[in-house]
């Protein structure tokens, strides 16, 4: 990395004693160059000797305005003058119904009630519980399976690991997952809006419906990402076939549960897929990009039809014993609304549109097909994927040789950040990233494969 300075040795000496990071080997974390962030603008993050680094994940997919957004920062500081923090537990305040009230809105006020949460595990975890406990108080206590999606990734909480599949990451603690039928995801390979190939859905749909047609009334829900199956490997879903889902779903009288945790907010252009597809699910699942980047804050969104089977006296046990202590903090509630507001600009002026296609332009120029080392390619809205193999005939590196992993490490000292995905990079900018931007982020990611790769092969 950069040259060290003071301040940057003595983060580094304390991170290396005290932090245990997520999703991180830590013998391979500490082995290595370590990068510690002191400040962000834009979208850039800067370490303490002053070097920038484009935030090409978007904070793990999160980013929105970039980082320190004035309008951000401000709708913040006026919240904390206000109120840090009450407990939405029995009480209320203004700032979480105001964005309640919002998100209502997002969905044509279809989904009008708000169950707040902090993360997107906690909104999916939310969701499950909440269709569970809807067809037990429904007189349909049968009704408890759940379908999900293959190569689904819904968090790492049991429940939603429970619906995932994620082989390695969550495959040791399957012994305690609860039992999920899976259906097909769809094969579908597109980039700037151009198909290369696709299933349309066809097999997943067919799986769908045979096993409704068997099990439908012993089955409480279908939950899935619409649109992109993200920590898949951006895997894509074509146009129509949420709302084929949402129609078997509806046919057969069941729950349909959108995690738009990854998707939600901008992501693939639009402010949730769901509404692009003109679907209205059951359960509606909003966290990350929620506040932009900025703090922790989750959404689970209902129907009054839904909400309205959970009232009673509390004798009759209807309630829904769930809430987590920092539900609805109010300072992520204030960030939130500006930034929906914001968003809805960046929409409605069309400068998204106009990112996206500088974006899908600009990735298809750069990872044109023939690239050795690039097995595949794909891209829609802000997100891309390059997937990376050995140039000769074997399909993939061992394990152990890190490819990605090195690549994004030579990305990082070219001034970029990326997080792979095994052996494949993904590409998630935050939204308003320059073309100037793009390009630099295009023409370092190949860089770094040119760089690294060749001196990998045998
Ligand atoms: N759902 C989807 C689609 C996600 O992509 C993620 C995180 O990447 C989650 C749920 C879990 O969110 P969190 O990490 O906030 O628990």
């Amino acid at each position: 990395m950069s040259k060290k300075n003071a301040r940057d040795d003595a983060t580094d000496e304390a991170d290396l004693r005290h932090n245990w990071h997520p999703f991180t080997q830590t013998r391979e974390y500490t082995a290595n160059p370590r990068l510690h962030i002191v400040r962000g603008k834009g979208c850039w993050l800067y370490d303490a000797t002053g070097k920038r680094y484009l935030d090409g994940n978007a904070s793990i997919w999160t980013n929105v305005h970039g980082h320190t957004d004035p309008g951000l920062n401000a709708a913040l500081r006026a919240q904390l003058s206000r109120l840090a923090h009450a407990t939405y537990l029995g009480l209320n305040h203004e700032t979480g119904t105001a964005l309640a009230e919002r998100l209502s809105a997002l969905t044509g006020h279809k989904l009008p009630r708000v169950f707040y949460s902090d993360n997107g595990s906690g909104a999916v975890e939310i969701a499950l519980k909440l269709s569970l406990q809807y067809w037990q108080l429904s007189g349909q206590p049968r009704r408890t399976g759940i379908i999900a999606l293959r190569d689904a990734y819904h968090g790492d909480t049991f429940g939603t690991m429970s619906v995932g599949d994620c082989g390695t990451f969550h495959e040791r603690f399957r012994h305690w997952f609860f039992p999920v039928a899976r259906i097909p995801r769809p094969h579908h390979v597109e980039v700037n809006g151009h198909i290369h190939a696709t299933d349309n859905g066809i097999p997943a749909l067919n799986a769908l419906d045979a096993l409704l047609k068997r099990k439908a009334d012993t089955t409480a829900c279908l939950i899935l990402e619409p649109g992109i199956q993200g920590s898949a490997g951006m895997r894509q879903h074509p146009a129509g076939f949420l709302r084929s889902l949402a129609q078997c779903c509806r046919s057969h009288k069941i729950h349909l549960i959108l995690d738009e945790v990854f998707t939600g907010f901008g992501r693939l252009g639009s402010m949730l897929v769901s509404q692009t597809e003109g679907v209205t699910p059951d359960f509606l699942c909003l966290a990350k990009g929620l506040t932009a980047g900025y703090l922790p804050l989750a959404a689970t969104l209902t129907n009054e039809r839904i909400y309205k089977k959970f009232s009673g006296t509390t004798a009759q046990h209807r309630t829904f014993y769930h809430g987590h202590t920092y539900t609805g903090n109010p300072l992520a509630s204030a960030v939130a609304l500006k930034n929906i507001e914001k968003l809805d600009a960046l929409i409605a002026s069309g400068k998204l549109a106009k990112t996206v296609a500088t974006f899908g332009d600009s990735f298809e120029r750069t990872f044109a097909p023939g690239h050795p080392h690039i097995a595949a390619v794909r891209q829609r809205g802000m997100t891309a994927v390059v997937e990376l193999r050995p140039r000769a005939h074997r399909t993939a590196w061992p394990e152990n040789l890190r490819a990605g992993y090195r690549v994004c490490m030579e990305a990082r000292r070219r001034g970029l950040i990326l997080r792979p995905l095994g052996d494949a990079l993904l590409l998630v900018p935050p939204l308003v990233i320059s073309p100037s931007e793009i390009r630099f982020l295009m023409r370092t990611t190949l860089e770094a494969i040119n760089t690294v790769l060749p001196s990998l092969e045998p």
